[in-house]
């Protein structure tokens, strides 16, 4: 499609795009009397205007129904994550028994290893990328010297290649054929959170398996962001945070999924707490642990239904406009952003370079080279929400759910306002 960087053809886009009208159903911050251009959902989703009232039916229910509201509201708490799971199996491309929530990213990831890292004496190395999320690196590092491993030897990470701003999905391939005979696990961030890079979730995990390793993957940026799967691929696990494009909340819970091959294995080691357990005989309270038959049986206790249900509230917005319509958008989306910073950058003579590969979700991850933090404030007060990382990369996810192709040619009128200006 040739783009024009016009006011009125962005304003054709809008008009022509079947998510607009979603727009409105996220609130937006405000600076100057006008909503911000929110390039952040990749850090933290803006809130779904329905959030309130399911929060605020929780709060009801306590109120009217206090204890009884485990199984008398009429969004029943014992149940209640169960109501998430239709819908992450859709995002995820997974079967709903192989979905769960609960806890938080970090903490799932280390439940995870319980079962799907079991290093012995041949096999116990690690694969991830190099320069992973620092959470995921602590992790990884951690879990390795728990079982008394030395992480220097036993974490194998993949370079970008030639010092350069992206991994090869060969060099991926060529470290797992290297460490074949000694590798335990692959875990990879799906989608890079630095440079928004997609790795092929797909080659990865079949190469990854048929060395013999299991395969996991973290969703954090993939999640809500780019198609998934997860079942097909046969991934082994996997967990992602809500947070970010899936708009649930700051520190909302997070989702696991476990494929079905592992699901009711009674020789693989589990952390294990009553919520786990059958629901049909769990107030037996019985002293034996009899698991769910789902990703269920790795839940430990009963969830905060207060967290959940403004999630739930976020997951009946996806279930109602899909995925295949949010990618659509948001291939659509980050083209124009791409091409409204390539003319911007001829106009004022500068030199972005997007770091961001061909293979990507809706982030783009733009060098903004001579220029420093006063272009970044500038941004900020003129209502641009960015990320920015020193010394001049910006961050900019533009989620097709509440971003608009006017709100892309603003955002290039307001970059080379303040460009000129520091150069003024
Ligand atoms: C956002 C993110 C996290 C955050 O972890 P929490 O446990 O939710 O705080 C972890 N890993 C990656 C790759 C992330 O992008």
């Amino acid at each position: 499609m040739d783009f024009e960087n016009t006011a009125g053809f962005a304003a054709a886009l809008d008009k022509e795009d079947p998510l607009a009208p979603y727009r409105e159903r996220f609130h937006f911050p405000r600076i100057g009397g006008r909503d911000v251009i929110y390039f952040t959902g990749n850090s933290l989703g803006l809130q779904p205007k329905a959030a309130d009232s399911f929060v605020a039916e929780v709060m009801q229910d306590w109120k009217s129904l206090a204890v009884e509201g485990h199984f008398k509201a009429e969004k029943p708490w014992w149940t209640y994550h169960e109501r998430l799971r239709g819908p992450l199996a859709s995002i995820m491309g997974a079967l709903p028994e192989e979905i769960t929530v609960m806890n938080t990213l970090t903490v799932n990831l280390h439940l995870l290893m319980v079962s799907f890292y079991r290093p012995d004496a041949k096999r116990y190395k690690i694969l991830c990328e190099e320069k992973a999320f620092p959470s995921d690196q602590y992790m990884l590092k951690s879990q390795l010297r728990f079982h008394g491993l030395d992480p220097e030897e036993a974490l194998v990470e993949v370079p970008r290649r030639n010092g350069g701003h992206h991994w090869h999905t060969e060099d991926v391939l060529s470290a797992i054929a290297e460490h074949a005979d000694s590798l335990a696990l692959v875990l990879i961030g799906g989608v890079n959170y630095y440079n928004g890079q997609v790795f092929d979730m797909e080659a990865i995990t079949r190469a990854g398996r048929q060395a013999g390793a299991m395969v996991g993957w973290d969703l954090a940026h993939a999640a809500g962001n780019i198609p998934l799967k997860l079942h097909e691929w046969g991934v082994d696990f996997a967990s992602w945070c809500s947070y970010k494009y899936l708009n649930s909340g700051p520190g909302n819970a997070s989702g696991v999924f476990i494929h079905e091959r592992h699901l009711n294995r009674e020789d693989l080691p589990r952390f294990e707490g009553w919520w786990g357990t059958r629901k049909e005989t769990r107030f037996l309270m019985r002293p034996d642990f009899e698991p769910a038959d789902s990703a269920d049986a790795w839940q430990l206790s009963n969830p905060p239904i207060l967290s959940l249900a403004p999630f739930l509230a976020s997951l009946e917005l996806f279930q109602e406009v899909g995925m295949d319509a949010l990618v659509a958008k948001s291939r659509k989306l980050t083209a124009y952003l791409e091409f409204v910073l390539q003319e911007i950058d001829a106009q004022v003579e500068s030199r972005f370079e997007v770091i961001t590969p061909e293979a990507r979700g809706c982030q783009l991850s733009v060098f903004l080279h001579g220029e420093g933090r006063p272009l970044f404030d500038y941004l900020m007060e003129q209502g641009v929400i960015a990320d920015w990382r020193e010394p001049n990369v910006i961050r900019l996810a533009p989620a097709p759910f509440y971003c608009s192709f006017t709100d892309m040619y603003r955002f290039g009128q307001i970059l080379k306002e303040g460009i000129l200006k520091g150069r003024a």
